[in-house]
């Protein structure tokens, strides 16, 4: 399905949930994300979608009847731990249900004047809830799709290491562990693992000296293909559910020497932490863009990744930052530094591409799979999405606001990234928030 801008995105539309009318939320009525919550009191996890600064229990409002026909099927799905049975139902369903979701959110309608005499059935707030990991995930692959963080990094760790050339033709990826995504709030020890601290030393175990955050946009496959069968650059989104933010911790100095020929192993696997709302593929509708400019001299795409409306409209406006804290900072009262602006705009493949190259040898990709950009760099210092890039690979260290410098994250440092859509013409949508806090490894 490709999505038109329809309604749902009016940005004249106003909530009777007036914390959504707010014009710095990142949740007005025209985002409507999905998530997973439970009550503090209950423990049973259901399906919710942020308004503002409450959540809309779904399964509450299709008990009290304010959903019909798809929306209302849709709505059934919610009843669960996981978005993955709303996803198995396919688009028709899901903008079935943001279309309802959005008439009975608003003011200035009957639907809504109705929900909002039951709000307190409906409505639960953020802050008295815990949100969960939303989607049971299978598989996760990691993508490297910057040619600013590909080209820094390479350079960071050889400096006469040219690009690749692979890196025009194909979008670069490695296979990752699910069992190790984690959602925002949950607090990452440092890993211990194999360290070489001279050239010609032997590797000690003990905790990583070089472990790292990374920038990332996450996506969740709510469509499955069948083995055998690629899917094409065209119809690659109607395999698309929705998309996140994504930390994926990254321990350099375990990287640097378990690589060495082999690709990421346990370097990537201590954590990956993920925003826990999912923004849907249809609340972006109006921040379309057209792929990124490829050099003059690029190579032709090959068939498999061209489609002449992804080239034209298959990338996203999304702009994406880094919030910084350290323990001192905190104690000091010193609000957060912004040490990096990026976009998706600096993406060289479309996520499009991603799944049709991920498919591309008839690899099946499940419900609930998720795949990451990589590190979302710019080609600016401030538009560094790793420590590693920031720091230039600790020659650099980066200096705080209290003063404190950085080559790598400090036990205690809370890193907390967001991002946020915004068009003249249209409401700004936020994805929410994707925290941690470093914790000592003392094992
Ligand atoms: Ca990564």
């Amino acid at each position: 399905m490709r999505y038109s801008i329809n309604e749902t995105h009016n940005p004249d539309l106003i909530s009777w949930v007036e914390s959504a009318n707010d014009a710095a939320t990142d949740f007005p009525i025209q985002n409507l994300p999905f998530g997973v919550f439970r009550r503090q009191s209950d423990s049973q996890p259901t399906v919710g979608i942020a308004i503002g600064d409450m959540i809309l229990d779904v399964a509450a409002a299709h008990a009290a009847g304010f959903y019909s026909g798809l929306a209302a099927e849709a709505a059934v799905s919610c009843k669960n731990d996981s978005l993955n049975p709303l996803m198995a139902l396919g688009a028709t369903h899901w903008s079935a249900l943001r279309a309802q979701t959005s008439a009975l959110l608003q003011k200035e309608i009957e639907l809504g004047q109705a929900a909002q005499k039951k709000a307190r059935t409906l409505l639960v707030a953020m802050r008295e809830a815990e949100m969960l990991l939303p989607v049971k995930i299978g598989d996760f692959t990691d993508f490297l799709t910057s040619i600013y963080h590909a080209t820094n990094a390479g350079q960071i760790f050889e400096p006469d290491r040219p690009l690749g050339r692979n890196f025009e033709y194909l979008p670069r990826a490695y296979h990752g562990r699910s069992s190790t995504i984690i959602v925002s709030g949950t607090p990452i020890q440092r890993p211990k693992g194999q360290i070489v601290t001279a050239p010609d030393a032997p590797p000690r175990y003990e905790p990583s000296r070089a472990f790292d955050y990374e920038l990332e946009v996450g996506f969740y496959i709510g469509q499955s293909n069948n083995w055998g069968e690629p899917i094409a650059v065209a119809d690659a989104e109607d395999h698309l559910f929705g998309l996140c933010l994504v930390n994926d911790w990254s321990a350099r100095d375990i990287q640097g020497w378990e690589m060495q020929p082999l690709g990421p192993f346990l370097s990537k696997s201590t954590a990956s932490t993920v925003s826990p709302w999912v923004i849907s593929l249809e609340a972006l509708a109006p921040f379309r863009r057209p792929a990124f400019t490829r050099a003059e001299d690029a190579p032709a795409l090959l068939p498999h990744l061209y489609d002449a409306h992804n080239q034209a409209q298959g990338a996203l406006d999304l702009n994406l930052e880094i919030h910084y804290s350290t323990e001192n900072m905190r104690q000091a009262e010193l609000a957060p530094a912004l040490i990096c602006q990026s976009s998706m705009k600096y993406l060289y493949w479309t996520p499009a591409q991603m799944i049709a190259h991920h498919t591309s040898n008839g690899c099946q990709m499940n419900i609930g799979d998720m795949f990451a950009s990589g590190t979302v760099s710019g080609p600016t210092n401030d538009e560094r999405g790793c420590m590693l890039e920031l720091s230039w690979g600790c020659t650099q260290p980066y200096e705080l606001p209290s003063g404190e410098k950085r080559c790598y994250v400090e036990d205690g440092d809370e890193i907390v990234l967001t991002g946020f859509c915004q068009r003249d013409g249209y409401r700004r949508i936020g994805l929410g928030e994707c925290r941690s806090l470093i914790v000592p490894n003392h094992s």
